[in-house]
């Protein structure tokens, strides 16, 4: 197979800093001209948000904790890790994605002198290095095939040191997801832009690399479907 870096990676770089980064900063944020499926969308993904928050809360506090958020987009996820004293690295393929991210985190962060502004940094993930306690990846495996998402998932387990989370769009939504937000995603057909995975082929890919899934999430509002599931080395 094609190594992760073909046609795929250069779309959705190239959608992510232009007219997808305008799409998706407004339903990531809070202003009013969104639409009824944008809007949508904008509260599922804050349940996954949520559901992430409590997954990892709940193993303990995340004070001092290193956390890899990979994809990280405008900064949904690390802005709330950092406020609960997280040692965050955050970074995604579109430079727009991080200077917004860079200055969400700023405006809603700085002043707060017990928190660490995340490290912010415009790589793919498959040229992050390093180790982390927890490494989180949301919403992005649904631009990539599943042999593309394969390497992926080994790469950013090798990154974690306890645990890896990880959201995806279920194949089970197959059907609904297409005809419901194909139009949101990259490439010339738009719809076949979207990948979705089963989640026998996401455990199989952690499996392979020596991690097992210890807990499962599932967010679902009408536009929006996203598996959450949370490995651990085995
Ligand atoms: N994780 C963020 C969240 O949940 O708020 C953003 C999700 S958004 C749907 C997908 C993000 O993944 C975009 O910001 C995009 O630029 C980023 N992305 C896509 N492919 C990537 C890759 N290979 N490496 C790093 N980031 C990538």
């Amino acid at each position: 197979a094609e190594e992760v870096g073909g046609g795929d990676k250069e779309v959705v770089k190239e959608y992510f800093n232009n007219s997808g980064f305008q799409r998706w900063r407004k339903i990531y944020g809070e202003t009013d001209d969104v639409n009824r499926v944008q809007r949508d969308i904008r509260l599922g993904h804050s349940k996954t948000v949520e559901n992430v928050m409590k997954m990892l809360n709940d193993e303990g506090s995340l004070k001092g904790i290193t956390v890899c958020d990979a994809g990280c987009g405008t900064g949904s996820l690390a802005i709330p890790l950092a406020k609960e004293g997280a040692i965050v690295y955050a970074s995604d393929i579109s430079a727009a994605m991080v200077a917004e991210a860079e200055k969400q985190a700023k405006e809603q962060l700085q002043g707060d002198a017990a928190t660490t502004l995340p490290k912010f940094e415009v790589s793919d993930l498959e040229s992050l290095q390093g180790k982390y306690d927890t490494v989180v990846c949301l919403d992005v495996l649904i631009h990539y095939p599943q042999y593309q998402a394969d390497k992926m998932i080994g790469h950013l387990a090798s990154l974690a040191s306890n645990r890896l989370i990880l959201s995806f769009a279920p194949k089970t939504f197959y059907y609904d997801i297409l005809k419901r937000i194909g139009e949101l995603f990259p490439g010339p057909s738009k719809a076949t832009r979207a990948y979705l995975h089963s989640e026998g082929d996401v455990e199989r890919a952690l499996r392979k690399v020596g991690w097992k899934i210890r807990k499962r999430g599932l967010t679902t509002t009408q536009f929006y479907f996203a598996r959450l599931v949370e490995a651990i080395p085995i």
